[in-house]
């Protein structure tokens, strides 16, 4: 792969100029393929007579993907008070510092982990179902990327159960395997995961 870099001369067809025109690697916006919104700060040659983009380098992808990531979705539900705390909890026994931002990486984790096995999707619907998980009127509110959110709404589908009460069954699966039947193996694995995060 050819990396470019700013003030660097190339060629390209331009649509405006409807020909191959001269151009100029610079720092420009971008239009996003969808056409959906623009992606500053992306290196891409720009046509030297009426500055139109006309190529994006392969060294630019991981820049526009970053943007069209960080658009943030969140997940929001009213749950009963035992099962915030039991969020807090889990986080809290790695000893990284303030619980609450790890809370938010341990349940993506959890959506990202469960999403790829079904013995633990049956575990979420069990507990979803079980006495524990009843009750309601506190908020949750959880920041989560376009590909989580995606995840999410695939365990939604696989499941059939409601946004809250799949969030219910990924707490208590929370529950048992960090603060009822901690498994040594998925508590390391985390550990690493939440100091990333911390
Ligand atoms: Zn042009």
């Amino acid at each position: 792969m050819k990396i470019f870099r700013v003030g660097e001369k190339s060629k390209g067809v331009c649509e405006n100029c409807k020909s191959v025109v001269p151009t100029t690697f610079s720092i420009c916006s971008v239009q996003l393929p969808s056409g959906k919104g623009k992606v500053p700060d992306v290196l891409a040659a720009s046509c030297d007579y009426c500055g139109r983009v006309v190529s994006i380098p392969q060294q630019s992808a991981p820049r526009i993907k970053e943007a069209l990531n960080t658009k943030k979705h969140s997940i929001e539900a009213r749950l009963p008070r035992h099962l915030l705390d039991v969020l807090l909890l889990a986080s809290d026994k790695f000893d990284l510092g303030n619980p609450e931002p790890l809370r938010d990486t341990l349940v993506r984790y959890y959506i990202g982990l469960a999403e790829s096995d079904k013995e633990m999707v049956k575990k979420i619907k069990k507990f979803s179902k079980s006495d524990f998980a009843k009750g309601s009127g506190f908020r949750l509110s959880l920041k989560v990327n376009e590909a989580i959110f995606e995840r999410f709404e695939h365990l939604l589908e696989m499941t059939n159960l409601s946004k809250t009460q799949l969030l219910k069954g990924i707490i208590l699966l929370i529950n048992e395997d960090i603060l009822q039947k901690p498994l040594k193996k998925r508590l390391n694995e985390l550990q690493k995961v939440l100091l990333a995060a911390a």
